[in-house]
């Protein structure tokens, strides 16, 4: 760890997350410990002093836990506190406790070992029930047990996001969407991450949230300590130990130069996203969640082009009713009509696990149980989302599309599960728009080699090129160690996204990109330059994109993208894409450097 005393400036380098700089004091979110717990033998004189040591770790957790009850009542109301009651109980559960004192005495081994060893017995057991209800209380296990083995190997309480009293840069191992979605932007300046990379969901919502954020910072947890003073550099991916005066003059006029920019990109705000040479295209923004409507209509969307929905199950303990999820559906179409609002179907799954369900541990969760697969296995769960947003559909311009189709059996079969809600609500008396447009999202190098088959049965196409990136190049889009091996411009890469787009073209329909890319200034044209019809982005990205639209001639756009669709080379492709966007708004890619 560095030094505190040391207060030489340092720079730690990561990946660029969310644009923006902070400067403040870091406050360190340190994991719980629950992994990597050391196993030794110890002798029968040892015993005892294992077992109490047991006791306090239990007492202390004990007293963690009621202290956060306290807090969560006040903050959130009695009822949501209750959920500390369950992992109370199991703090004082006999049959945990005296097994690990029986293995600590009999087996002669350390205390956190054995009771590491029969927690994970335990959740394993509450992971196989039957029943529902008993099957949710692993969760709780795990959480509690995690916080018993932290208190028997570290004599500091696990640092909790409740636990920040003043506006700080957060430092964390990772951060769950679900943690980032419940940041209180007041507190928070920015982010910092050891892990994660740009298109990690939680940099996404780092970006939804417009707060600087550096991910990828490797061990950046184990080399700061809290209370250090810093800056957070979101764009170039620094976070800077000790700034010298220097260093926060330059920065202080970045900042100051960033904003004023964002200023003036305002201006265009009311303005049509088209280019010199007139040609049109819908600008569209991504959201996570309906309260995110005044920024839509204060960037200049034109609509919705991905609503998020998984974010309305995240961190929950329970799972919203229909009823809600209509009224969340119904509130954003009715503030937004007639702007279109593109409704995606739940992309559980990845790095967005529910809370409320033990989801089973998967080796490749990319790989495994995610989005249109737990839907269509889930049939209540999919049911519930699907009436409640065709019911919503009459009060706006709702659209739906269905995330990681793979081809056209799922594409089917989730039509099926449609029509099934559309047939219930007509015996039930619901109005519903009959012809809701229905599309799918081409994430899957299937899909993108199947889009002809696909575009046949959909209004609309739209690109996920965050995960048809991940899943093209086989590069886990949350690793930071191959992030560099993520590349929007590889030839593979561009010749899916071209062969969705002319495949949908071909039937008719058009096709839009909801992923990072269509928000990145250099990107942006040569998506627009192969064809694309929409481009979805973040709202604060989105006048950004607009500028460049706005300032680039089509030609231009068009014969960028020939020359990188002709050429073998990934650098030499993203290097001209650059160029062009620097020649069209020098001013966005200025730096300290
Ligand atoms: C994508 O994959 O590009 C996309 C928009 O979906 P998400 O980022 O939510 O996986
Ligand atoms: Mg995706």
């Amino acid at each position: 760890m560095d030094d505190p005393a040391t207060k030489g400036e340092r720079i730690l380098n990561g990946i660029p997350a969310s644009r923006g700089v902070c400067r403040g004091k870091l406050f360190i979110l340190r994991p719980a410990v629950t992994t990597e717990v050391p196993r030794y033998g110890i002798s029968t004189e040892e015993v005892d002093e294992h077992q109490r040591r047991l006791e306090h770790a239990l007492v202390a957790t004990r007293g963690q836990l009621l202290e956060l009850q306290r807090r969560v009542s006040s903050a959130l109301g009695a009822e949501e506190s209750r959920i500390f009651d369950a992992q109370l109980l199991i703090l004082e559960d006999p049959s945990l406790i005296e097994e690990v004192k029986r293995m600590t005495a009999a087996d002669r081994i350390n205390v956190e070992h054995a009771f590491s060893l029969v927690a994970q017995r335990f959740i394993e057991g509450f992971s196989a029930m039957e029943d529902g209800y008993l099957r949710e209380r692993a969760a709780d296990i795990r959480d509690v047990t995690g916080r018993v083995i932290h208190n028997l190997l570290s004599p500091e309480p696990p640092a909790d996001l409740s636990d920040i009293r003043e506006p700080c840069i957060l430092v964390a191992r990772d951060l769950t969407p679900s943690q980032t979605a419940l940041l209180d932007r007041r507190k928070i300046l920015g982010f910092a991450t050891d892990q994660g990379s740009a298109t990690s969901h939680s940099a996404i919502l780092a970006r939804a949230l417009n707060l600087p954020a550096v991910t990828g910072l490797q061990d950046a947890t184990q080399r700061v300590h809290g209370g250090q003073y810093a800056l957070l550099d979101g764009f170039n991916g620094h976070l800077i130990l000790h700034p010298t005066e220097q260093t926060l003059f330059q920065y202080g006029q970045l900042a100051r130069k960033y904003r004023d920019l964002q200023e003036r990109l305002q201006e265009n705000r009311a303005l049509p996203a088209v280019t010199l040479d007139g040609h049109q295209v819908v600008l569209s923004a991504n959201i996570e969640g309906p309260e995110e409507t005044p920024e839509v209509l204060g960037c200049g969307a034109e609509g919705v082009g991905l609503f998020r929905t998984e974010f309305l199950f995240l961190d929950r303990k329970h799972l919203p009713s229909e009823e809600e999820q209509y009224t969340a559906y119904r509130a954003l179409a009715e503030a937004l009509k007639p702007a279109p609002v593109i409704i995606r179907t739940l992309d559980l799954g990845g790095d967005k696990m529910l809370t409320t369900r033990d989801a089973p541990t998967e080796h490749n969760p990319f790989l495994g149980w995610r989005a249109i697969r737990i839907c269509l296995q889930e049939r209540d769960l999919f049911q519930a989302q699907l009436r409640a947003i065709l019911r919503a559909s009459v009060a706006g311009n709702i659209k739906m599309m269905y995330p990681m189709i793979s081809g056209v059996d799922e594409l089917n079969q989730a039509n099926e599960v449609v029509e099934e809600c559309k047939e219930q609500l007509r015996r039930e008396g619901h109005p519903f728009q009959a012809d809701l447009e229905i599309g799918a999202m081409i994430e899957i190098p299937s899909a993108a080699v199947a889009a002809d088959l696909l575009a046949e049965r959909c209004r609309f196409l739209s690109i996920g090129t965050n995960d048809l990136i991940q899943y093209s190049l086989a590069v886990d889009r949350m690793n930071p160690k191959i992030a560099h091996l993520y590349q929007p411009t590889h030839p593979a890469v561009l010749r899916f996204i071209k062969m969705t787009i002319d495949a949908a073209h071909r039937a008719g329909i058009w096709v839009g990109v909801c992923g990072e890319m269509a928000g990145d200034p250099a990107l942006a044209p040569l998506l627009i330059g192969m064809g694309a019809d929409e481009l979805s982005v973040a709202p604060a990205l989105l006048p950004s994109i607009k500028y460049v639209i706005r300032h680039l001639r089509f030609s231009e756009a068009r014969e960028l993208a020939e020359f990188a669709l002709g050429s073998k080379n990934t650098a030499e492709i993203s290097g001209r894409a650059q160029k062009l966007a620097e020649s069209i708004a020098p001013e966005f890619f200025e730096t300290t450097q």
